[in-house]
């Protein structure tokens, strides 16, 4: 069922009146107060049930001067009814993307957790802070005992760990305990307290935010060394080594190496145990972003076929709102060896964190942070969890990879109509799709770019149908391809079929 802004129709008493009216300002307003978050939860229930519907569009697309015209996103000097702004939620759920829908291939995070929305609705109306145990009791205790139990899946005894907003800012806590850990006096003296050049490494296909480490951390980009991937997309390790040592040669200081489990374009894994041991042998911090892969750590089969040697690593970066399909946002970062986040980033606040306090205030998180506040991030995964068990997270990392097989073999099935450009080791499918003129013709790189050029018609036609979300993008190997991810647990065959054969559909006259 569409979301119709008009049919949520208040009380005429309730619809006039305005946010004054309801509490807190108005004390005895519990009932109207009562009727208006009623009808937004109607929109919200009304809503959950067309993005689990084949039949509704993914999406309503308009063109940004089009939908200015069709929302009033005005912000007024008077407030307006609660009537108005009932039709306002409406109207927003009504354009908004459905990235629940079982037709939405589009991004890392898709699907909608019911039970990790409902955690998200009650953190929404806890409405408190991280930063302390004092105000935050009961998160602040499941924060530890869902991140200790993470860590042990890592294979760490111990550690510490802390949830950061987003997998990039994750990447660049593990960046800043590495400096910390190398060079203790970088804190209060800056770069003053270095010997040379510091230079991180990681490969061309890792997440801009490492590289992004760098300038922010004062390297500079030039210091952060791409290594060279594979054909596969996987960091050739020899090379590596080989410019490890050609910087040191220069009297540089490498110190903190990124491996990448799951890249964000390719879903390739690097080679986590041969990264540790040239780590170990030139002395760097070993880092894995595994924001993309780490849910496959879940997985008994796929753990060790694809992350063997995390263990060895000090730091982990883990993004529960990826393949494991909790709401945005929810990020994690791992350290093997405690105490190392809050002596790199403590700043021993006074109205904060007073060290008299009548509780054990090892409990405090909030200084082990760059930030102040901290938004409650672990209320949706620790519910969610709950509801499935470690087990069923399993059988969830395992059902998207069956699926993304089964796609793989669609695929090859099809080989007339479309083009599997590599064996995908994660659910991020890479391929073109082939229109009829140029099917039957030898593959080579004239077709390649002509194969390119219609991934955005494509995708233009189905962002205006509305029926289908695949992203494409091109890479330094070639030109514009799809790259489809099922991370959904709504997903099933039928959709996979259905995303191919509406790809046909779209583009077969190309
Ligand atoms: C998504 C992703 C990130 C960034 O995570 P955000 O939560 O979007 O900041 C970092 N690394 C990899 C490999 C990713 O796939």
């Amino acid at each position: 069922m569409s979301i119709n802004p008009n049919q949520y129709k208040l009380s005429d008493r309730t619809a006039r009146l305005t946010a004054q009216d309801l509490l807190p300002t108005t004390v005895s307003a519990g009932t109207e107060t009562r009727e208006f978050l009623q009808k937004v939860i109607d929109i919200l229930l009304d809503y959950v049930k067309a993005v689990n519907d084949r039949n509704e569009k993914v999406l309503d697309f308009h063109h940004p001067e089009d939908m200015k015209r069709l929302l009033d996103l005005e912000v007024p000097d008077r407030g307006v009814t609660l009537q108005q702004l009932i039709e306002d939620c409406a109207v927003t759920l009504k354009y908004q993307v459905k990235t629940g829908h079982p037709h939405f291939f589009n991004q890392l995070s898709c699907g909608l957790d019911l039970i990790s929305m409902a955690g998200e609705w009650l953190t929404a109306t806890a409405n408190t802070n991280m930063f302390t145990y004092e105000i935050a009791p009961v998160f602040i205790l499941m924060e530890n005992v869902v991140l200790t139990k993470m860590r042990e899946i890592i294979g760490w005894n111990g550690g510490d760990s802390i949830l950061a907003p987003g997998g990039s800012i994750s990447n660049l806590y593990a960046f800043l305990a590495a400096r910390h850990k190398m060079f203790p006096n970088f804190k209060e003296k800056g770069s003053s307290s270095l010997p040379s050049q510091l230079v991180m490494f990681t490969s061309d296909q890792s997440h801009y935010s490492v590289k992004s480490c760098a300038s922010v951390c004062g390297l500079g980009t030039d210091n952060c060394v791409m290594v060279p991937s594979d054909d596969r997309g996987k960091m050739i390790t020899k090379e590596l080594e080989r410019l490890i040592m050609e910087r040191k040669k220069m009297g540089h200081i490498p110190f903190f190496v990124s491996a990448t489990s799951g890249t964000t374009v390719l879903g390739a894994f690097d080679n986590l145990n041969e990264i540790a041991d040239i780590c170990q042998r030139h002395n760097c911090w070993m880092h894995v972003d595994a924001a993309w892969g780490g849910g496959l750590l879940l997985s008994r089969k796929y753990r060790y076929l694809r992350m063997a040697g995390v263990e060895r690593a000090d730091s982990v970066t883990w993004n529960p709102h990826k393949l494991m399909g909790a709401l945005l946002q929810c990020s994690t970062i791992h350290f093997k060896e405690d105490g190392l986040l809050l002596s790199c980033n403590q700043m021993s606040a006074e109205y904060l964190f007073m060290t008299d306090k009548q509780y054990d205030i090892q409990y405090d998180t909030g200084d082990k942070v760059i930030q102040c506040g901290r938004h409650n991030d672990i209320f949706k995964l620790w519910l969610q969890w709950r509801s499935k068990g470690t087990e069923g997270f399993e059988q969830q990392q395992d059902r998207l990879m069956e699926l993304a097989q089964y796609q793989v073999r669609r695929i090859k099935e099809q080989s007339d109509k479309f083009h599997l450009i590599l064996e995908p080791e994660c659910v991020n499918v890479s391929f073109w799709y082939i229109p009829k003129r140029l099917r039957g013709i030898p593959h080579d790189r004239q077709k390649e770019m002509e194969l390119g050029k219609i991934c955005p018609i494509i995708k233009g036609r189905m962002m205006q149908k509305g029926s289908l979300m695949v992203g494409y993008q091109p890479d330094d190997r070639r030109p514009n391809f799809f790259r489809s991810i099922i991370s959904s647990a709504a997903v099933t065959e039928k959709d996979v079929d259905f995303m191919l054969d509406e790809i046909h559909r779209l583009g077969d006259d190309l």
